[in-house]
């Protein structure tokens, strides 16, 4: 008589922080600014130097001492004599002395002397004898119209800190300290395998009984959502020896191994025997959550084997609660989890289920609150639930099932954030 492995259900937080236990960390690698892009900074910003780096002006038009313009008015203007002119990048040679202005260009250095810079647009100009004069018709206060030296960010301080995502606007404030090349967190690279003798590629034609890999793409492109670098060594049929040589071999390669299917009780799930054969450490291999009760997570010689179940949506679940926080944290986010918010459930679920339900659903923002409803069938082999899903309804395990009006848990799939589920 066989006898069905009883496994005993960990709930999901606490499997989510036997997982957080784990040690895993990236190292920083330089790329040049160009490339820098999308990736997470492996230092602190730190202004080395006043921004910006000396007084300027803001507009064009003529620096002046603002004393000089008295109690200028409509009817009493005062003249200035026009001494030099300067474009942005050059230096005023002169100084400024009485009833003397300096022609300055938006983004050139405040010449010598001067204390405020009146616009264009406000004075009138004229010429006599090859000379150049500019009258002013109101008073001027000193400090006018000028960008003070370190106004924008004074030197000394951290102003992006490690980890932060290198936007359009962090990489504007690396060139402007001369980071031609960044340190960045280095991509930790996570290895992927398919098992199931069912699968095909996604470019064959389909056969009796069998179904396209569908599992590895979606892995792929959450590891690279998450900041990471999927490595995809294909798909294992179903066969213990070469399930395990596969894994042993890529486990010299990776610190991060990733597996869909096989981690069940079926007669084919070879995947516990694996990490029994490997000697690896089960940290848990079934919790209390659905779908996804099968994930299994496993740790060998410092490295991190993540058993997702083949059902298409667990498979996605799985790595969502389990596998992008670990590797955020590698990236040195401040904001590992999904960011979790309440909404109002548009959908009956009377039936009370014992494990938590991640359900993939979707939110719409009526009249300033949050309403999520469910994508699609809510089996976890279904694979259409995940296109439109951007959150996962939380439902707690217990007695009760739950009514549309109820207020929720949600987990926001596509916004940037952090909360413990
Ligand atoms: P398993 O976890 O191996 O028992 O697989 C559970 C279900 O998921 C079965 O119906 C499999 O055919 C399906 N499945 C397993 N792996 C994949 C995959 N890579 N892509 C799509 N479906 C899969
Ligand atoms: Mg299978």
């Amino acid at each position: 008589m066989r006898m069905v492995e009883r496994r005993k259900p960990l709930p999901v937080q606490d499997a989510i922080d036997k997982v957080m236990q784990l040690s895993f960390e990236s190292e920083t690698e330089i790329v040049t600014l160009r490339e820098s892009d999308g990736r997470y900074l492996g230092v602190d910003l730190k202004s080395d130097h006043d921004v910006p780096p000396f007084d300027r002006s803001p507009y064009d038009g003529f620096a002046i001492r603002a004393e000089d313009t008295g109690e200028a008015n409509q009817e009493n203007p005062v003249r200035f004599k026009v001494i030099e002119e300067i474009g942005a990048g050059t230096v005023a040679k002169k100084t400024l002395h009485r009833g003397e202005a300096i022609r300055i260009m938006t983004g050139a250095p405040i010449p010598n002397g001067a204390t405020a810079v009146i616009m264009f647009e406000l004075v009138r100009e004229e010429v006599s004898d090859n000379t150049s004069y500019i009258y002013i018709k109101r008073k001027v206060k000193e400090g006018e119209n000028i960008s003070k030296q370190g106004e924008d960010a004074p030197r000394g301080k951290v102003l992006v800190e490690r980890g932060a995502l290198v936007t359009p606007g962090v990489k504007a404030l690396l060139a402007t300290f001369g980071y031609g090349e960044v340190p960045v967190v280095k991509k930790p690279e996570v290895g992927l395998f398919a098992t199931g003798t069912e699968l095909l590629d996604p470019s064959d034609d389909l056969e009796p009984g069998k179904i396209r890999n569908s599992n590895s793409p979606m892995i792929e492109g959450q590891i690279k959502a998450a900041g990471a670098k999927p490595k995809y060594y294909g798909v294992l049929e179903d066969d213990f020896e070469k399930c395990f040589s596969s894994v042993k071999h890529a486990l010299d390669h990776v610190d991060i191994l990733i597996t869909t299917g096989g981690v069940s009780v079926g007669d084919y799930d070879y995947m516990p025997r694996i990490y029994e054969k490997l000697g690896a450490t089960v940290l848990f291999n079934k919790v209390g959550m659905r779908p996804g009760s099968v994930t299994t997570v496993a740790e060998w010689n410092g490295k991190i084997l993540f058993g997702l179940s083949g059902n298409p949506s667990a498979c996605f679940v799985g790595f969502e609660l389990f596998v992008r926080p670990i590797l955020k944290r590698a990236l040195y986010s401040k904001t590992p989890y999904r960011l979790k918010s309440k909404a109002l459930l548009q959908k009956d679920f009377p039936k009370p289920n014992p494990y938590t339900r991640f359900v993939r659903s979707k939110t719409e923002e009526v009249e300033g609150r949050i309403h999520v409803s469910p994508t699609g069938l809510d089996k976890s082999g279904s694979v259409t639930s995940l296109v439109e899903a951007n959150a996962l309804t939380v439902l707690p395990g217990g007695t009760r099932g739950f009514k549309a009006g109820d207020v929720v848990d949600i987990l926001h799939l596509r916004e940037e954030g952090s909360s413990h589920p």
